[in-house]
């Protein structure tokens, strides 16, 4: 996976950009961040037709005045005067999430002022329909608007200096259209050629002191399929990056320095900007190819702390272009502080995302977990802590003050991670899986204060939540992680059990467990840190009147585990699938405290997932209408509230995967759970270290599916999908059966099952189950294809009973 490349950049240097002179490339970010308006390329604007897929955008009257050229392509025109723009929503998905932001069923909306940014002929399209005339100079609103743009953090200057530099402007293309509605502000629509979904509409709102883009509509241009266009998520990819060499310290004072070297294979050939992704808190002192020399780069400006992010964008100049499939290595340097956090003596919180350059993915696409890597990770870190990486360590000196451990992927990771500190380690083996707990020796900052608090009563923090712990001083004893490396080395171990059993092998050799400060988790391929919270003892919870504790003991350890498996050992491609790994490691959650519990526990989480979807949202929606599932990251937005996003793709993820699982049970085997067993084995196994989409996962479910979830007759689970994971709709059950014994030792049954809340070709696979004594037994199930289904039928024993739901088969609200 090396570099081949000396003789070929050779013959290259003579196609015409010499080496050394990089700074045509700053002359052209320049030009594009403030361009110079074209006097001779002014033009009054009659009826004036943009048209780019669904979206028209009509100039009716008022002016249009492009700016000068950069790199030899005209890339920016200001509008003045009056501007209709008019999208129909390609499907109903689409239309439906239009509606929830503007009430509109098509975007029909008038504008008074318009900046156009393109690579795509937008001049050439205009010239057509106008008369050049002498213009002003001095238009100020593009260079007004750019600034603005990158203020709330669009990176929409490195997405357009990559077109401009482009040798292949359509493979590159893009057309943005920042209008100003009346009454609304600026929205945004954009065809961007690089995307598999071209065409967005979006408008960035204050949420809190932040900005946040809200998504009116995205969809695929040329009326392509959205369920398929992820489908090869390398497809659009300007290059991968098949490995990372990184060299990097942290010191105890929370900085962070690194060199990555990073090995980018282009995809295609003569690209000499690329664009990569690091947190804007490192800065980079230094970007070189692999013949030593100094590129040319564009980095986003530095945030302010807790202020808004400008953008995390680095675009890499190359002096050489690009040959497709010819890996070359690029050397970034950098260092910075707000990487890593000191949040106590001896503990240290390392941010998992951004820390190394990766792919530019500023925007809703392609998901980064979509790709692997390998990491050769070499760490200088204080002597008197210990540092956990993600891969295996394979070498550990120490030099001075300091000790050196270098880790490697045995495997393509989709990401890596380290976390270093004050740690107490504690080893266990699950099979060959080493399990190693590293948890802090000293409390973090957190959890000091909220121990002041308990020991003085009269400090402020003794009336934190509800105020009348303080009595129980004696009871909390001393709030340190590694009092309890023990337990949750066991705890840890018990998950990898739970679900080796229902999903397959454990996909790496060893798994690192360590504490963070807060109630935050997060699972990195091998390493896992959890939040503080999941290493007290119950007694210490009880103190401190944490009364949901399964949530944040067992259920919230086997959610973050099981992304060993939901995210890393199987990806996923595109936003619309996200719900793969959080709603399946929901799911996993809710199982291990099945078997770590009982089954009563589990279904009361179940039920109150459920009850959270009932909770009303902004303005009144029910939460499940906010969109599908699929829509993944779109929920989150000015319209919702903050937990409704958790609340669709991760408890109503969670329930599509049980609902599958009840369908799936098979009360004749010995193991009634073998088909949903083998149904998720053969997924970890054909998607093993690859993404999935939600259509490959369904074509699992498919090659699995039993007879009585063939409700369309055809070997097909799209009633299924369409209705739970496309759809935003939910139906309500109401239930009734009686039970008459007959004189020879028989129950006849009669009952109802009736269906409202959801459209008339609503179909359901609802389990029925009867109860003898306290003994309950599935029998078989009712399929729901009409509103009202009628049941008559003789059960050869005497029973008492008949009910449906009872293992929470159904996300319906049943009665
Ligand atoms: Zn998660």
């Amino acid at each position: 996976m090396n570099r081949m490349l000396a003789c070929v950049l050779v013959l290259l240097c003579s196609a015409g950009m010499a080496s050394g002179q990089a700074s045509d490339g700053g002359n052209v970010w320049n030009t594009l961040a403030a361009p110079a308006m074209d006097p001779t390329k002014y033009a009054v604007t009659e009826n004036v037709d943009i048209v780019r897929d669904r979206v028209r955008i009509n100039l009716v009257t008022g002016s249009i005045q492009f700016a000068k050229p950069a790199n030899g392509l005209v890339f920016a025109a200001v509008f003045h005067g009056d501007g209709r723009v008019l999208v129909d929503p390609p499907n109903p998905t689409e239309a439906q999430q239009l509606k929830l932001f503007t009430r509109q069923d098509k975007l029909i909306a008038a504008f008074t002022e318009a900046t156009f940014t393109f690579s795509d002929g937008l001049l050439e399209d205009v010239e057509k329909q106008v008369k050049w005339k002498d213009g002003p100079g001095g238009d100020e609103l593009y260079a007004k608007r750019q600034q603005e743009r990158e203020d709330v953090g669009g990176e929409y200057l490195p997405r357009i200096f990559k077109s401009v530099i482009s040798p292949d402007r359509k493979r590159t293309a893009y057309f943005l259209a920042d209008l100003k509605i009346k009454d609304r502000g600026w929205i945004q629509v954009r065809d961007d050629a690089m995307q598999p979904e071209e065409i967005r509409v979006g408008k960035w709102t204050d949420v809190g002191p932040f900005k946040l883009e809200d998504y009116w509509m995205i969809f695929p241009a040329g009326g392509r399929d959205p369920r398929h266009v992820y489908d090869d998520p390398a497809e659009r990819q300007d290059f991968l990056l098949p490995s990372y060499k990184i060299n990097a310290y942290v010191t105890d004072g929370a900085e962070l320095g690194a060199t990555a070297n990073v090995t980018v294979n282009p995809r295609y050939s003569g690209e000499r900007v690329l664009l990569f992704e690091l947190d804007s808190n490192l800065r980079l002192r230094s970007v070189k190819d692999d013949k030593g020399r100094d590129l040319e780069y564009h980095q986003a400006r530095e945030r302010k702390e807790n202020s808004q992010s400008y953008g995390n964008y680095v675009a890499v100049v190359l002096n050489d272009p690009t040959q497709a499939g010819q890996p070359q290595v690029l050397s970034f340097v950098y260092q910075g502080k707000h990487v890593v956090y000191r949040v106590g003596n001896g503990n240290y919180f390392c941010k998992s995302f951004g820390w190394y350059p990766s792919a530019f993915a500023s925007e809703l696409g392609v998901d980064e977990f979509a790709f692997r890597s390998h990491f050769e990770l070499n760490f200088r870190s204080p002597k008197k802590y210990i540092l956990v990486a993600t891969g295996q360590k394979v070498g550990e000196t120490t030099d001075g003050k300091e000790s050196v451990t270098t880790w490697k992927s045995e495997i393509p990771l989709a990401a890596a991670g380290f976390a270093f500190g004050d740690y107490k380690v504690v080893t266990d083996k699950v099979g060959d899986v080493e399990i190693r707990v590293y948890a802090n020796n000293q409390p973090d900052d957190l959890l000091s204060s909220i121990q002041r608090g308990f020991n003085n009563p009269l400090d402020e923090l003794a009336a934190g939540p509800g105020g009348s712990h303080a009595t129980s001083t004696a009871a909390i004893g001393n709030l340190t992680p590694s009092a309890l490396g023990k337990t949750i080395n066991i705890e840890a171990g018990n998950t990898l059990r739970v679900f080796q059993g229902y999903f397959g092998p454990y996909p790496y050799k060893q798994l690192a467990i360590t504490n963070i400060i807060g109630s935050y988790g997060q699972g990195w391929p091998g390493l896992l840190y959890l939040g503080w919270f999941t290493f007290l003892d119950s007694t210490q919870r009880n103190a401190l009147g944490i009364r949901n504790q399964t949530q944040l003991t067992d259920f919230f350890r086997g959610h973050e585990s099981s992304h060993q498996w939901w995210g890393h050992r199987v990806g996923w491609k595109s936003y619309h699938d996200q719900w793969l790994s959080e709603g399946f490691a929901e799911f996993s959650g809710l199982l291990y405290v099945q078997y770590r519990e009982n089954m009563k526990e589990s279904l009361t989480q179940w039920r109150l997932d459920k009850e959270h979807l009932n909770e009303p949202d902004l303005n009144n929606h029910k939460t499940e209408t906010l969109g599908p599932i699929w829509m993944g990251l779109r929920i989150r937005s000015s319209v919702t509230n903050p937990g409704s996003y958790q609340n669709l793709i991760y408890s109503k993820g969670g329930f599509v995967l049980q609902m599958i699982r009840m369908q799936m049970m098979d009360s004749r085997n010995p193991d009634p759970e073998h088909i949903f067993k083998e149904t998720m084995q053969d997924y970890c196994k054909t998607y093993d270290n690859k993404p999935a989409s939600t259509e490959d996962f369904k074509a699992i479910v498919e090659k699995h599916m039993t007879r009585i979830m063939d409700l369309d007759g055809n070997h097909k689970m799209d009633w299924f999908f369409n209705q739970y994971v496309y759809g935003t709709e939910r139906p309500q059950y109401t239930f009734h059966a009686t039970v008459t014994a007959t004189p020879d030792g028989k129950s006849n049954v009669s009952g109802t099952l009736q269906r409202t809340g959801v459209s008339e070709n609503w179909k359901d696979v609802v389990p029925m189950y009867v109860h003898i004594g306290d003994k309950v037994v599935r029998l078989g199930a009712i399929t729901a294809t009409h509103d009202t289904e009628t049941l008559t039928f003789v059960i050869p024993q005497k029973i008492d009973k008949l009910t449906i739901n009872d293992y929470q088969d159904l996300i319906a609200d049943v009665k």
